[in-house]
């Protein structure tokens, strides 16, 4: 399919062929409020919001998480600090270090890129982030909240794909959503803002030990994707007209690309064409909005600590 044909049918409702559901407008949509508050917030507090960013070692694809996350903030015009720690570095200085950030009043927020090396304890150290400074949403006070319904910081990918569905105008009441991988980053936060009351979809949380997947997500009106196995989700496992998000994003060796490798969803994008399928791309899509939330998420941690509403 034409990327123009693609375009032509994203904004009309036209169901002969299948829709891409592109973040890149929805993250632009979302940068143009995230600047008003910036600017909000500079007036007045006479500085900008600052996100202190910690990574430990060099893995590329958490370097490269961590660029994205400093080139979105300087568009927007956070101000960054940031931590790149050795990866031998100790889980007693990197706990010390997030003790003085958590005491720190100019900054607003703590990110620790995950995973972290195998000697240190990602449970401690997302426990030991001041809850409201907590811009991933990971930590258990947080993750409470969400559970019990009530306003929290929430995990970014999972708020990301939220606000997609929202743009696009997604129908979740009512409907049935099936969501496969229910780790604490991405299923099991999804699984608990879908099912809130005022958004009140019928979820499913599927996992590795899931018997006859297909029984779930061919009867679900939205199937999100988070597994980490590249083109595991096909057309054949969905509804005709089925809304699909796919989550993942693997390296895939390619020597063909300069850079040694490509990035592939779990969904088999192409299964999806001459379908009435709406389906998000990678690259292009929860990915992006992935970063875009952590901004969102910045800014009403930096508000909420000085008192003032979001
Ligand atoms: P994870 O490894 O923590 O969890 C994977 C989940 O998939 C588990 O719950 C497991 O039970 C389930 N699973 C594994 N094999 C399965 C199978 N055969 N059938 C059904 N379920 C199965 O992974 P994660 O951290 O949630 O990430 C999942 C994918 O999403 C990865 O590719 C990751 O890179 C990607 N990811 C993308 C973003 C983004 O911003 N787009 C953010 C986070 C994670």
């Amino acid at each position: 399919m034409k990327k123009e044909l693609r375009k032509t049918f994203k904004n009309a409702n036209l169901s002969v062929d299948m829709r891409v559901l592109y973040a890149k407008e929805v993250q632009e949509s979302t940068v143009v409020e995230l600047k008003k508050e910036v600017r909000r917030f500079g007036h007045l507090f006479s500085r900008p919001p600052l996100l202190a960013l910690i990574l430990l070692g060099s893995d590329g694809a958490s370097v490269t998480y961590v660029s994205n996350k400093r080139k979105l903030g300087d568009e927007i015009g956070i101000e960054h600090r940031d931590f790149f720690l050795p990866e031998e570095t100790s889980e007693s200085e990197l706990l010390s270090l997030i003790d003085s950030l958590n005491g720190d009043d100019s900054v607003d927020g703590i990110l620790v890129q995950l995973p972290l090396p195998k000697h240190i304890s990602e449970e401690k150290v997302i426990s030991r982030i001041s809850h409201e400074k907590d811009v991933d949403g990971f930590s258990p006070y947080n993750m409470g909240l969400l559970a019990l319904g009530e306003e929290a910081l929430v995990p970014c990918t999972a708020k990301g794909i939220m606000t997609i569905l929202e743009y696009y105008k997604v129908p979740l009441s009512g409907k049935s959503v099936t969501i496969i991988g229910r780790s604490n980053i991405v299923g099991r936060p999804l699984s608990l803002l879908l099912s809130k009351k005022g958004v009140d979809a019928t979820v499913t949380l599927c996992h590795s030990k899931t018997k006859d997947l297909e029984r779930y997500t061919k009867d679900s009106d939205v199937v999100i994707v988070a597994v980490g196995r590249p083109k595991y989700f096909d057309s054949s496992m969905a509804k005709n007209d089925a809304v699909v998000i796919d989550v993942g994003i693997t390296r895939v060796s390619d020597s063909s690309r300069k850079r040694g490798y490509r990035i592939e969803g779990d969904v088999d994008f192409s299964s999806f064409e001459n379908t009435d399928a709406m389906v998000t791309p990678v690259p292009g899509g929860v990915g992006v909005m992935t970063v875009t939330s952590l901004m969102e998420n910045l800014l009403k941690a930096a508000f909420l600590r000085k008192g003032v509403e979001a």
